[in-house]
């Protein structure tokens, strides 16, 4: 059994079960309110859906377009917030939205969308360009139909880390969060009040109880593993969504742009939808879909060649001059939406991305909604078990949530661009990141933002158990270089040997671990068995055919 869970104290107010946005919004949340909390993830913090998200802090302008006004309402809120709390992890995104001749949605109807985005975030912020002052901001944009588009104003983050430091200072507040341990079974006395937990070590498998009497369940595409719906007609639809990455070089943007698909794959997906390209520290993200999603939930998931297919038709007809291929893609990221649906012959982009809480005695169950408004999500959770918890004096935890760069920052620090990046990615740890790095450790990886001392960083101080957790989630280098990074392995074993305590054999099956999670998980599909004599079709029509031969 691992020492943390051997020494784990046996009594706790409250159990989170799941260690993604929502279950370390909780997390975070509870233990400011004053509250014992543990928290458990079966594989590592973030490896859900929260590490594979688009990485947008956002109102989700198509929300408006359904009419799901109070959905917007709470993200651009949360949107404002977070851009105001988090600097250095959350900033601010230039959006372009071009708009062509006959195709999606037109001028008006854009820029009362736009009003209203800008209504609810009590800032106007959006422009309507010509095509030629369009084309002047995006020279690469394609110039056929061209009659002009918008700018305006979203915000970006890295998923995974703005988990990992809600989890981290949560931890530093007094909480206790183990990664790698599984939630087994949710014990209750003879009235059916929750009274205890099993956890399990995912790895070697040793179990042990510890006793509670509230648990919060917030595993995402799991929750009704735990908590079936109570609604009948109410149940989880996990929809994959999957990504590109490319390199800037590949893709030279300086905005994030989003338009609607060229091809009408109705077919596939029902309804006409936009996909988005976004610059994501030194790279572009190009996604997404939207799938049933029917495999199981414990692999990764990864893209298929129907949906590189779809994502590359859109990227070349958006940007015909640049001549990009399958080929120049560095990685691929997929990720599993937790969407709840009422059934009936909706596509997978009409569902309805809000969230539910669902109360059974002392276990909560909170999942669906979006990584932008994970303090709705945990305010709302929190305010269902308060009838369970122990009295902190606290009805609520107070504002902000992240404590303030001055409070972060020891004197010594200056606040360079990238020291304000370290201060949003890892709060206080950034002061001595900062002051134990050497010169040259302070200087980028090639190709991202990633700085080489994030790298033993995080691996002595962050809950690493494997080279994966530290490639794909603590840094990004893995998703952000070509081949994984592989070329940069020896560097990293030499600078991260110090801190992690494994032997030649241990890094050897560590490197081959990651490797294999990078292949199957994070690289595109082999097209090999495809027929020969279909290659000269353009991919979106060569993607009904693979159906066919697959
Ligand atoms: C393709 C895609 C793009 C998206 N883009 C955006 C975006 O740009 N902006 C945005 O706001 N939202 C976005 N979302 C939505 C957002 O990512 C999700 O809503 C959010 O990450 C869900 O977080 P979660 O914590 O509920 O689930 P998860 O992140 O999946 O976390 C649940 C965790 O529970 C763990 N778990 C399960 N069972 C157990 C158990 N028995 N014991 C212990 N642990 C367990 C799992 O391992 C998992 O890590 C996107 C989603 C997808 C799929």
């Amino acid at each position: 059994m691992s020492a943390a869970l051997e020494n784990l104290k046996a009594d706790w107010d409250l159990v989170v079960i799941g260690g993604g946005i929502t279950g370390a919004g909780i997390f975070r949340e509870t233990v400011r309110m004053g509250l014992s909390v543990l928290l458990v993830e079966q594989q590592d913090f973030a490896w859900g859906t929260s590490s594979r998200s688009s990485k947008l802090v956002h109102g989700g302008l198509r929300y408006l377009k359904e009419g799901r006004i109070f959905l917007t309402r709470d993200a651009v809120r949360e949107r404002e917030r977070l851009l105001a709390e988090a600097p250095g992890l959350v900033e601010l995104l230039g959006f372009l939205v071009p708009i062509y001749k006959g195709r999606g949605p037109g001028k008006w109807t854009l820029e009362a969308g736009l009003s209203l985005y800008d209504l609810i975030a009590k800032k106007r912020q959006h422009k309507y360009y010509d095509a030629e002052k369009l084309a002047a901001l995006e020279p690469h944009l394609n110039q056929k139909g061209l009659v002009g588009g918008f700018h305006f104003f979203d915000a970006q983050v890295d998923d995974a880390r703005l988990v990992l430091r809600l989890i981290f200072e949560a931890e530093a507040a007094g909480g206790c969060a183990l990664n790698y341990t599984a939630a087994k079974t949710i014990h209750r006395n003879d009235s059916g009040e929750v009274e205890g937990v099993t956890l399990e070590d995912s790895e070697t498998h040793e179990s042990r109880f510890v006793s509670t009497g509230v648990v919060i369940n917030a595993t995402g595409c799991w929750a009704e593993h735990f908590h079936p719906s109570p609604d009948p007609k109410v149940h989880l639809r996990p929809l994959r969504g999957s990504h590109l990455i490319f390199s800037r070089k590949t893709l030279p943007v300086g905005h994030a742009v989003s338009f609607v698909h060229p091809v009408d794959e109705r077919a596939i997906f029902l309804v006409e939808r936009a996909i988005f390209l976004v610059p994501w520290e030194g790279a572009v993200i190009v996604g997404t879909t939207d799938l049933d999603y029917r495999e199981d939930l414990s692999r990764e998931p990864a893209i298929s060649a129907d949906e590189v297919n779809y994502l590359m038709t859109g990227l070349q007809t958006l940007f015909p001059s640049l001549d990009i291929s399958e080929k120049d893609c560095i990685s691929a990221i997929s990720g599993i939406r937790p969407v709840l649906s009422k059934g009936g012959n909706r596509s997978p982009s009409e569902e309805s991305r809000e969230h539910v809480v669902w109360k059974d005695k002392g276990l909560l169950t909170i999942t669906g909604g979006k990584l932008t408004t994970f303090r709705k999500l945990a305010m709302d959770a929190i305010k269902a078990a308060m009838e369970f918890l122990p009295d902190t004096g606290a009805d609520r935890p107070p504002e902000p949530v992240f404590p303030t760069l001055s409070e972060l920052r020891e004197e010594s620090v200056e606040l360079s661009t990238e020291a304000r990046r370290l201060f949003g990615r890892y709060g206080a740890g950034a002061n001595l990141l900062i002051s134990s790095a050497g010169t040259e450790s302070l200087k980028p990886i090639p190709g991202t933002h990633t700085l080489w001392a994030e790298l033993p960083y995080a691996a002595g101080h962050e809950q690493v158990r494997h080279l994966d957790d530290l490639l794909l989630r603590r840094v990004r280098i893995g998703l952000l270089v070509p081949d994984g990074a592989r070329e940069y392995l020896p560097r990293i074993k030499k600078i991260c040997r110090p801190v992690l305590p494994w032997n030649r054999r241990k890094w050897k099956r560590e490197i081959d671990r990651y490797m294999d999670i990078r292949q199957r998980a994070y690289s595109l599909p082999s097209t090999e068995t495809e027929p020969e004599r279909f290659k000269f079709l353009p991919g979106w029509m060569r993607a009904p055919i693979r159906r066919v031969f697959h």
